[in-house]
């Protein structure tokens, strides 16, 4: 079975590795074919092609796109994009307008927890402020002594009810949808067994996905358990969507799954990829 990984970040967002050391590394991990999917832009998208190449994977342009959702965080994947369509570009450039003020905010709130400097010690790791990313603050908050690691971070701060968390409004699901479509890409949404959705929500959710024209979710993620791959298994069953697959990887030694550990998809779904070699 071809071994097919459609998510992964570099540090064009909120990964560690350039795109070129990242492709050597997924192939290393037995990857065959890949995609780089960076959080709301396509910067690494010419250079990972080319790694790929050298490597002898078959690439696949993809992006992660934020969507607030019913007052939620969800991430939706677009996979097999143009990543030269204007509007696909402009729609990311607004997305990522709000992440400098928002880190500003988080900073301040964290000065006040008695972490002072996190603005510019989470900057020191992306460079670009549009692209500071929570993960950018965990990075540094391990850094500096605070937390072991960055999944102590999201215990303990960052997120919900805890400090440095700064709640944000992204883009809005048809918005996304529209930038993939229009930019000829898949709409996948990802890792869904990590919203904080009740199971009306969640039916809420893939239904007006599926009403935009999605027919595509996350099952095998690194961002999943293996129960909750059985789970959207038989979600996309029953729903009739598509199944992708990919290790969210950010980072060597941050990894919840490294290339080689991820398992197949399960049987009887229907792989995004089924019809595209
Ligand atoms: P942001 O888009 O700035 O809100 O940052 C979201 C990123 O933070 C995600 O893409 C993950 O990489 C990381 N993240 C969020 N929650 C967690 C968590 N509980 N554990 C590890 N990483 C997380
Ligand atoms: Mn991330
Ligand atoms: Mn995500
Ligand atoms: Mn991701």
């Amino acid at each position: 079975m071809l071994k097919v990984d459609l998510h992964c970040h570099s540090n064009v967002s909120d990964g560690v590795l350039a795109p070129a050391p990242l492709a050597a590394y997924a192939r290393k991990g037995g990857v065959e074919v890949w995609a780089l999917t960076d959080h709301d832009e396509v910067g690494g998208i010419a250079s990972a092609r080319a790694a790929a190449g050298e490597q002898g994977m078959r690439f696949v342009p993809g992006v992660e796109i934020s969507v607030t959702w019913a007052n939620q965080t969800v991430h939706l994947v677009g996979l097999q994009i143009d990543a030269d369509d204007p509007a696909l570009l402009a729609g990311l450039a607004k997305t990522r307008q709000g992440r400098d003020a928002r880190g500003r905010e988080i900073a301040a709130q964290l000065e006040e927890a008695g972490i002072p400097g996190a603005y510019e010690g989470a900057l020191h790791f992306v460079g670009n402020p549009d692209l500071l990313s929570r993960t950018h603050f965990a990075r540094y908050l391990v850094e500096c002594g605070k937390c072991a690691t960055t999944a102590d971070v999201f215990r303990r701060f960052l997120t919900e009810g805890k400090p440095g968390y700064v709640p944000h409004r992204w883009a809005a699901l048809s918005e996304a949808m529209a930038w993939i479509r229009g930019a000829g890409g898949i709409p996948v949404i990802a890792h869904p067994g990590r919203y904080k959705l009740s199971q009306t929500a969640e039916d809420a959710l893939f239904d007006e996905f599926r009403q935009l024209g999605g027919n595509a979710i996350e099952v095998v993620t690194g961002s999943h358990t293996p129960d909750q791959y059985a789970t959207y298994a038989e979600v996309a069953r029953r729903y009739g969507f598509l199944a992708s697959r990919g290790t969210d990887f950010h980072a060597p030694g941050e990894a919840r799954v490294e290339f080689d550990a991820l398992p197949p998809l399960p049987a009887g779904v229907t792989p995004v990829w089924h019809d595209w070699f």
